[in-house]
């Protein structure tokens, strides 16, 4: 059968099969097979029919046996072919064997046919012959329309009929219309074979694409499955009268609405009623659809905050092969997480974590912002400036867990506060600001300090415990305290300076003086780094006595400015100044130097105390400082001892500790001063072994009136006695407490009841003539003698 498979290999070729996918030819076969199978039972009955005919017409000529021997190898060969095309059609791919059984069946079948003329028209009976002319020719005609989606098979068919019937002819005895006969018959064979190719082309055509289509289609569904499932996007579609069409259940769990409600609604009006009907955003849709534009990443809001969600849209318009406009087509997500996390963010970035209010940046924005409406519509503003006294302290002693949940609850008294349209920020620590939007009434301003004063005075109840603290407020009004920002916000914290400096809890507005005073802090800054450099700093020292006899057992040392035109000015004066600006560096080193190198002529049991400000602490490296000075000196480390004030413990009391303990370790005293004043003096005491505690001053001049102030000194003295820690009581200034603290056994006093602070020249004149004191100081005592003095005053 090879010419077979070659036959079919040229045709598959000639009508461009061939070249196809191997699935299309296979899908193409299956259709050329079935388009024959469809019309076989009528193209059976067909030639059945015509058989019969010519055995009817053959009856009683010599051909007759022959004929009936023909028409039965007709009958097997129509039954043989009939179940083999039927099976065909049920297998799922006819292969190129299927495709060639048939063109072989066909080409049985048309040899069969082609005998036909051969054995009838050589009768040269006029009837015989006419029967057997329309039978080929209804063979030739229906075989050709019959097998027309199947070339190869087709000629297999016609080909052995035209030949038999050219054989035919030549056998008639009329040879003219034998010749018009066989003119007949090849331009009929050429019609037919033309037409049929024409035919198989398209037929070709028009199902491959069929095919490449529906495979198309397939592909696309299952890529729009795979969307759905694996994003979170949704597809919708309206046409092109603006009708949602086609609705993927994605959508209908976004829209929260069935299939039925969704399909045919109006997809403008669908979106007007999810959102708000006066959105800009769905306007703009709006205007795109009318417009035939595309649109993309539209967010809209559906239902009202805080319970909305987000889809983001995109869409653009189909069009079908014709380019006619069918309606839109596109995706949308649901972007509420998405929206909600940018909201955060924007929130994180513009308030303070903590709180909730608004941060330092946003609210320097903000002033700004206020600065513009000033300058524009002439809206004055106020700014307040708060700061938290003994926050620090709170913050330290209890921990910061309590600390944060304390500035929790100031930011919500606050809030309570002002109105809405006020602007409350946390700048950071525990300071605060606010703005108060138009307002610049002195006395309503006021009356709002007032009240932020007193109830952020009020005890806060932190995890079942009272915590008290207070607050200082600095104001500036808008524009009359400043018209920039900078200015303003700078007015309002040189008020609240001032508002501490006096004492806090309280507000202060600012003042034009309070510019000058700065101004004139700035100067004596610049003067004061003169005179470090000048030597212009000088060291008093004021004698701490015994308790025991009032014979002097050292010296503290307190540095004062000796000014060429203002005169001795006091350390409370210019030390917070050196503080602030970093000059305690320098004063501090020069102080313990100054101190160690003045006790050095000193009597050996004349200690020397100096004051160390935390300041300085942090600044240097204290360690060495003190360590160079004695080196220095060559002063022993036991005769100095340093005082220091708890609010070196405040920040990093692990780090200052360490330091202290390396400072003892030299040999050298450390005293607490000040003790009683701070947060949490006996906390400290217990976290670091003081050598020694001096009792502020305060409770010494109360103990003459108050009897709580009596038994607190009792206490810290019995303390000290089981901490084993001296204890030294200064700012004695009369006899009777002199008599008391004696009584309950303080070890050491200082105060102007024995001496001001010395200049250094005339402490020599003061141990002289207090010598005396040291063998006979209870019977100066009992005689109610003042000891004597070399006071500078
Ligand atoms: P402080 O360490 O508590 O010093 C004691 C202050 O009380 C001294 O004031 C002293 O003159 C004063 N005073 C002493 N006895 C009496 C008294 O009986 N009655 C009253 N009313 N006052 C008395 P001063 O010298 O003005 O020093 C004030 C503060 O300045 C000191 O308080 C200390 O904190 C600081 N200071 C002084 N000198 C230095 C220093 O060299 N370095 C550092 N960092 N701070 C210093
Ligand atoms: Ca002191
Ligand atoms: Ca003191």
């Amino acid at each position: 059968m090879g010419v077979v498979r070659r036959l079919s290999a040229s045709f598959e070729r000639a009508v461009g099969v061939s070249e196809l996918d191997p699935s299309i030819r296979a899908g193409l076969h299956r259709q050329q097979i079935r388009a024959i199978v469809e019309v076989l039972p009528i193209a059976a009955a067909g030639a059945i029919v015509a058989a019969l005919s010519l055995v009817w017409v053959a009856a009683g000529t010599s051909a007759f046996p022959a004929v009936l021997i023909w028409a039965a190898a007709l009958l097997v060969s129509l039954r043989r072919g009939l179940t083999l095309w039927r099976g065909s059609v049920h297998d799922g791919a006819p292969g190129d064997g299927t495709l060639r059984a048939i063109v072989t069946d066909t080409l049985i079948a048309g040899t069969l046919w082609g005998l036909v003329p051969i054995l009838l028209i050589g009768q040269d009976q006029a009837t015989v012959t006419l029967i057997t002319a329309v039978a080929i020719a209804g063979m030739l005609s229906a075989g050709g329309l019959i097998l027309v989606t199947l070339p190869q098979a087709a000629l297999a068919f016609l080909v052995p009929i035209f030949l038999g019937s050219l054989v035919a002819l030549t056998q008639m005895q009329d040879g003219a219309t034998a010749l018009v006969l066989a003119v007949l018959l090849v331009c009929f064979m050429a019609v037919i074979i033309l037409a049929s190719q024409r035919h198989v082309r398209d037929f070709v055509v028009h199902r491959v694409s069929e095919m490449k289509i529906s495979e198309q289609n397939e592909i696309i569904s299952l890529l729009l499955k795979e969307f759905e499932e694996n994003s979170s996007d949704w597809l919708w579609e309206f046409d092109c009268d603006g009708r949602i069409d086609r609705v993927s259940e994605r959508f209908e769990a976004a829209a929260g609405r069935t299939r039925a409600a969704l399909v045919g609604v109006d997809f403008l009006a669908f979106l007007q009623g999810l959102g708000d009907g006066n959105d800009p955003v769905i306007r703009g849709i709006k205007t795109a659809i009318a417009d035939g534009a595309p649109f993309s990443d539209v967010e809209i809001r559906i239902g009202e905050a805080p319970g909305e969600t987000w889809w983001r849209m995109t869409g653009k318009p189909a069009r079908d092969e014709f380019g006619a406009y069918r309606g839109y087509i596109g995706t949308a997500s649901d972007v509420t997480a998405e929206k909600q996390a940018e909201r955060r963010i924007s929130f994180l970035a513009h308030n303070d974590a903590l709180t909730g209010l608004v941060n330092r940046a946003r609210f320097t924005e903000l002033l700004k912002q206020n600065v513009a409406r000033l300058e524009r519509y002439g809206s004055p503003f106020a700014v307040l400036y708060l700061d938290l006294d003994q926050f620090k302290a709170v913050n330290d002693s209890m921990g910061h867990m309590v600390g944060d949940r304390l500035l929790e609850m100031v930011a919500r008294r606050i809030k309570n506060i002002v109105r809405e349209t006020d602007i409350a920020a946390r700048l950071g620590g525990d300071e605060f600001a606010l703005i108060l939007a138009n307002e610049c009434e002195t006395a309503t301003v006021a009356g709002l300090a007032a009240r932020l004063v007193e109830d952020l005075s009020s005890p806060y109840q932190i995890e079942g415990e009272f915590v008290s603290i207070g607050v200082s407020i600095g104001i500036a009004v808008a524009p009359i305290n400043g018209i920039r920002p900078d200015q303003i916000l700078r007015n309002a914290d040189l008020a609240l300076y001032r508002a501490k400096a006096e004492g806090r809890g309280a507000y202060r507005f600012f003042e034009a003086q309070m510019d000058s005073d700065l101004r004139e802090r700035r100067m004596l800054e610049a003067e004061l780094r003169q005179a470090i450099a000048e030597n212009e700093l000088v060291l008093h020292y004021q004698p701490l006595v015994s308790a025991e006899d009032n014979r002097p057992s050292g010296f503290e040392a307190l540095v004062r400015w000796n000014h060429p035109i203002r005169g001795l000015v006091p350390p409370s004066e210019f030390i917070p100044l050196a503080e602030q600006s970093g000059l305690i560096k320098q004063i501090g080193d020069w102080t313990i130097e100054a101190a160690c190198a003045a006790a050095t002529v000193w009597p050996g049991d004349l200690n020397v105390a100096v004051n160390l400000s935390a300041r300085h602490f942090q600044l240097s490296d204290i360690v060495s400082v003190v360590r160079d000075a004695l080196d220095k000196t060559g002063l022993p480390p036991h005769r100095l001892e340093l005082e220091i004030t708890e609010s070196l413990l405040i920040e990093n009391p692990d780090e200052v500790i360490e330091k202290l303990n390396r400072i003892q370790a030299l040999g050298v005293t450390v005293a607490m001063d000040d003790f009683g004043t701070g947060y949490s003096s006996l906390a400290y005491l217990l976290k670091f072994p003081f050598d020694k505690i001096k009792i502020d001053k305060s409770f010494v001049t109360a103990s003459s009136e108050d009897a709580v102030a009596r038994d607190i000194l009792r206490s810290i003295v019995s303390l000290g006695r089981t901490l084993k820690i001296h204890i030294t009581a200064e700012g004695v200034e009369t006899l009777e407490q002199v008599e008391f603290l004696r009584e309950i056994a303080c070890n050491q006093l200082q105060g102007f009841y024995f001496a001001k602070p010395l200049e250094e020249l005339d402490l020599a004149g003061y141990v002289l003539a207090n010598a005396a004191t040291r063998f006979d100081a209870r019977a100066d005592d009992a005689a109610g003698a003042q000891p004597r003095t070399g006071a500078t005053g």
